[in-house]
This record gives C-alpha cells, structure tokens and sequence, in this order.
C-alpha cells in the first residue's frame, strides 16, 4: 500500500471511538482512560491520547497507535489492520495498492542511516561539541535536541559517505538520497551536508525522507541553511517540516500556524505549541496548503512583517484561500520573529498574538488604508487591483461572498463592479483551464494546483498512464478516446500507437519516429509519481474527451455564485443549453453533473 493510502487512513480514524468498540472509554483531560482491552485488566490503565493519536497501558506496557491497536487486540497484520481502520473510517483503498512493496527499500535504508549517524555526530564528545554549543545558545536544550533528532554533519568531505559505505549503503544509493552530490571540479562524489546542524524532515509515518542544515561555519560563500534536493521520496513542495507531529494537535485545535524556519517551528514546539509547521525554504505551496486544510481550516500565517515577509504571506494565504482554508495574519510586535518573542516573552504573548490575527482581505485592507490608497480614486483603483487575487482565490463560496462585501464597502467600489472584474480578469489569466487565481498571485504561486491540469499536461498524463499501464489504454479506448483527440502532434502519434487494439504486441518503437520517438523515450525515462493513478486516468480522459465544454459549465458555476440577476439567467440559459449537448454526446451524466451541478 502506499504512504498516502496509509496516511489518510490513519488521519481520518478516530482512536477513541475504534478502542471504545473493545474497552468502556471514560474523558479524563485531554485522554481517555479504561480498562486495557489488551491484558484485560479492570483499572483505569489503558489511556488514549486523540490529539496524538496513541494508546498506553500502564500495566502491560502496550502502546502505539492506530494500527498497532488493531494488530494486538484482532491478531491482525499490518495490511488487515490498515484495511480493518479503513473501512471504520470511510476511506476506500484503491486496489492496486493491496500488494506492492516499497520500491524505496534501499533508498529509505540510507537515509534512516544518515538520520542516525548525523545525530551520533552530534552526541559525540568531540564531534558535535560545536554544534551542542550553538545549539545552547539558541535556547535548545539536549532533551529539544534528542525529541527533534538533531544531527551534525561535522566538517568533513567524507565522513558520512565513508560511514556509509562501510555499512554497505552503495553510492548509487546516497548519491540518490541527495546525502552525496557530486562536482566537477571533485573527482568523487562527496557529502552534501558539512558543518552543519541537521534537521531531519519526517514524512508522516516518522520516517526520514530529507534532511535540511544550518551552516555552523559562518561563511560568506556558502548559504546559511541548504535542504536535501527533491528525491523519489522527497519533495520540497509537498513537505511541511514537522507535520507528522503536529496534525493531531492541528485537528484538536482546530488551526495551525506556518512559520517561516526550522527554528521558528522547533522553538514553537518546545515551548508547548505544537500546532506548528514549516515550509521547507520556499512559499507555501498549493500542495502543501492541501495537505493542512485536511486537518484544519483555520491557518495562522507568522512570516516577518518586513516586505518580504508580507508578499510570503500574501502569497501562501491565495494558496490556502484556493483550498477552502481560512488564513489569518498575524503581526509580531517589530523585530521579533516567533522564535524571538517565545523565548523573550513566553508562549503566552504569541498567544495574545493570534488572538489579535486578521484574516487576509482584512490586512490587504489595513496596509492599504495606512498607505493613503483608499483615499483617493484613482488609489482605490489601484486597491481594487491589490484586493483581486485574493477575492478570486478564495474557493469557499461563503467566504468569498463576505470578501466581495467588505471589499466593496471599505474600498467604495460597487459590488457589481468588483464582481464584474473578478470574473473578467479571473477568465483572461486563465489557461485552458488554470485555477481562477490570475495574474501577479497566479504565477507567484509556482506551481500549478494539482487539479488545475491544462490540457497539454492532461494528454501527457494519459500517454504516461498508457505507457506504464497498457489496461489504461484499453480502458480509454472503450470510453471513446481516439489518437485524434490530442492537440500535441507527438501526443498524437504516440496515443494513436498505443490505443490500436494490437498495440501490446508490438514494439512501440518500431511505429514511431522522430519527436514522437523521442518522446517516448522521455515518458519512459518520466519517474513522476502521479500520486492516485486512478484520479488522474479519470481527469485527464475527461478533459481530453471534452475539455472545453466541460471546463465552460465548471466556469458558468463560479460566474453563478456572484452574478446578479439578469447576468445569471443567460448563464443558466447558457449552462443548459450545454450539459444537453454533452448528453447528445454520451458524457456520462456523472461527469456532467459534477461540472454543472445537479441539473
Ligand atoms: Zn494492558
């Protein structure tokens, strides 16, 4: 089974209410206490902690989470166990992941080893004496460090890479997991990390799949903090530093903070706040943004309110706005950043911070106003174009009802007109069919939403499905998809080989040439994880088959939600005349439906 699979279904279950089938469950706290179903004991020993997601007895001693409840009380293994949690919670698992094994193996050995062996580095009397000391100043204790994992990476070309090897960790393999890098100038591949404190990043289920470091050097000529590049098992994009610790205490509290660093988050955590992430050196993300709305809507943003923390902020609050979340802005009092003010002041003025946060359109508004923009008309020109990305980020429909009208009530600007404007220029920024963001906040934001496939990535997606999966290309080819349908000539060439009913059984490089050849080539070189196959067969199929009718009736939507009455009846008018085509045209009513809305 795959992480994902695994981790949605351990995020979605509830601990207390699947130990509650077993055990009689009493609130105590922030724990539930009974009588352990394991050992079956009658005191109140057995204690699930939710927001963490764990159970302990103290009498048998048994604990861990989720799964490992349900493997000790049902005698079950893992894969039955992930099934069993799955079904309580809802969360259907996709066949193809029944059986596989990790192909990762190796490359998860080594990193777990690098975890290990920078943390001895950093214990080490003599090693990490620097490090330790750093780390003291910075108001880290020793325990901070162990709870962390902190490492050190001593200064050296080759210590980990000789460490590594000698256990057996083949090159190839840790040149893989970006622990090595290579030059030209070197004439062997040396370690990427040197003289500095290492964090390592966690994936969900607390494995090691990146590290980031802190330069202890104090150079001009190298960067201050560097992070593990992107790997089969690690992606910069789709990480938040932390998340595996925080998402129980996200969920139970109901928003989450996003700081700017490491130490910004680390600080937070041992200071008790623990619903805290961080991104890994770059904007929040789209991706990353989904990943935190799945545990919480409410998300504070504490960047630095100098300009450059201010468009980080504007930019990862369009990214949660277009997931459905509710960002919130929070000024720290001048020159201090959360690391600073915890410390200084103690958790329980970050506290007051937050409590003080605004959402986004609200703090776009105050700086503004402060800035005389509201002011004057062509000012408030000049506002309503600041305040668009925003207004069209915002996916919630209820959100962005009340963004529009206080918009328009403190900018002074009629409603019609902004929503005039929103829809307009929404449309013009958009690509065949691009997120509704446009514009400056669409191409800040760097990566596309997953969702967002334009049709060139869709016909990409199909041809690498069919090239990984030839039952993908059958399936297309009852559904109706001829080689004709793709734009991209090379595409085409390729879907037309592939979709011929004899394609399995011949060479696919004996029927094409050229680009297309060498397409192929790349698709078949192409390790893209495509996260749920099955999702992105269904998306892409659709987009191609009918693309840009479908596309239209999901835009005539959105245009509904603001249109006044007369706008909305040719819309309606519009729409209709549509879904009737794609019905004449056999698209199944489902796929209609869930662009047009229920007819
Ligand atoms: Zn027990």
């Amino acid at each position: 089974m795959r992480d994902e699979v695994i981790e949605e279904v351990r995020s979605r279950a509830d601990l207390v209410e699947i130990c509650s089938e077993h055990t009689n469950l009493k609130r105590s706290g922030k724990t539930y206490r009974g009588p352990c179903p394991l050992h079956g004991g009658e005191g109140p020993n057995f204690s699930v902690d939710p927001a963490r997601g764990i159970f302990k007895c103290f009498v048998c001693g048994e604990g861990g989470d989720v799964f490992s409840f349900v493997m000790k009380r049902l005698g079950l293994d893992f894969p039955s166990a992930v099934r069993h949690v799955a079904e309580r919670a809802g969360v259907p698992i996709p066949e193809e992941d029944e059986h596989r094994e990790d192909p990762h193996a190796a490359l998860r050995g080594a990193l777990a080893f690098a975890a290990e062996w920078f943390r001895s580095r950093l214990v080490d009397p003599e090693s990490g004496s620097r490090a330790r000391e750093y780390l003291r100043g910075r108001g880290f204790e020793p325990e901070t460090a162990a709870t962390y994992g902190l490492g050190y990476a001593p200064d050296d070309w080759r210590a980990l890479r000789e460490a590594a090897l000698e256990r057996g960790i083949e090159e190839p393999v840790l040149l893989e997991a970006g622990l090595l890098a290579t030059s030209e100038r070197a004439e062997e591949p040396y370690d990427r990390f040197r003289d500095r404190i290492i964090f390592p990043i966690d994936d969900l289920r607390d494995r090691p799949i990146g590290f980031g470091g802190r330069d202890l050097s104090g150079r001009d000529d190298v960067p201050k903090y560097i992070n593990s590049p992107d790997s089969p098992v690690f992606s910069k994009g789709r990480t938040l530093y932390l998340l595996n610790r925080s998402r129980h205490a996200i969920r139970r509290q109901e928003n989450g903070l996003v700081v700017e660093g490491y130490m910004d988050a680390l600080s937070l955590h041992s200071a008790g706040i623990e619903n805290v992430v961080a991104p890994l050196g770059t904007a929040l993300t789209p991706d990353q943004a989904g990943k935190l709305v799945r545990y919480a809507r409410k998300i504070y943003l504490l960047y630095d309110s100098d300009r450059a923390g201010l468009r980080a902020t504007f930019r990862a609050a369009d990214a949660l706005l277009a997931v459905g979340a509710e960002p919130m802005v929070v000024t720290l009092p001048e020159g201090e950043d959360p690391d600073s003010l915890v410390r200084r002041e103690g958790p329980g003025r970050l506290r007051e911070c937050l409590e003080d946060a605004v959402d986004v359109l609200e703090r776009k508004l105050q700086i503004l106003e402060r800035r005389g923009y509201l002011e004057t008309i062509d000012g408030r020109r000049r506002a309503v174009d600041a305040l668009l990305p925003t207004l069209r980020a915002v996916e919630d429909p209820a959100l962005r009802d009340l963004y529009v009208s206080r918009a328009a009530e403190r900018t002074g600007v009629r409603r019609e007109t902004l929503v005039h404007e929103m829809v307009r220029s929404g449309r013009e920024g958009r690509g065949p069919s691009g997120p509704r963001t446009a514009g400056p906040a669409r191409s800040a934001l760097a990566a596309p939403a997953p969702a967002a496939d334009g049709e060139r990535v869709a016909e990409r997606h199909l041809v690498l499905l069919f090239l990984r999966d030839p039952t993908y290309a059958a399936r297309a080819r009852a559904e109706g998809l001829e080689a004709g349908r793709f734009r991209d000539p090379r595409f085409r060439a390729l879907a037309g080989a592939m979709l011929d009913p004899q394609a399995p059984d011949r060479e696919l490089a004996e029927q094409l040439e050229g680009d297309a050849l060498q397409a192929a080539r790349e698709l078949e070189a192409d390790t893209t994880d495509l996260g749920q196959p099955e999702e992105v067969f269904e998306r892409s199929l659709r987009r191609v088959l009918y693309g840009s009718r479908l596309q239209r009736l999901e835009e005539i939507d959105r245009e509904l939600e603001l249109a006044e009455a007369d706008q909305a009846r040719a819309l309606l008018l519009e729409k209709e005349k549509l879904a009737r085509e794609l019905r004449d045209a056999r698209v199944p009513v489902s796929w209609v439906r869930r662009f047009a809305g229920t007819p």
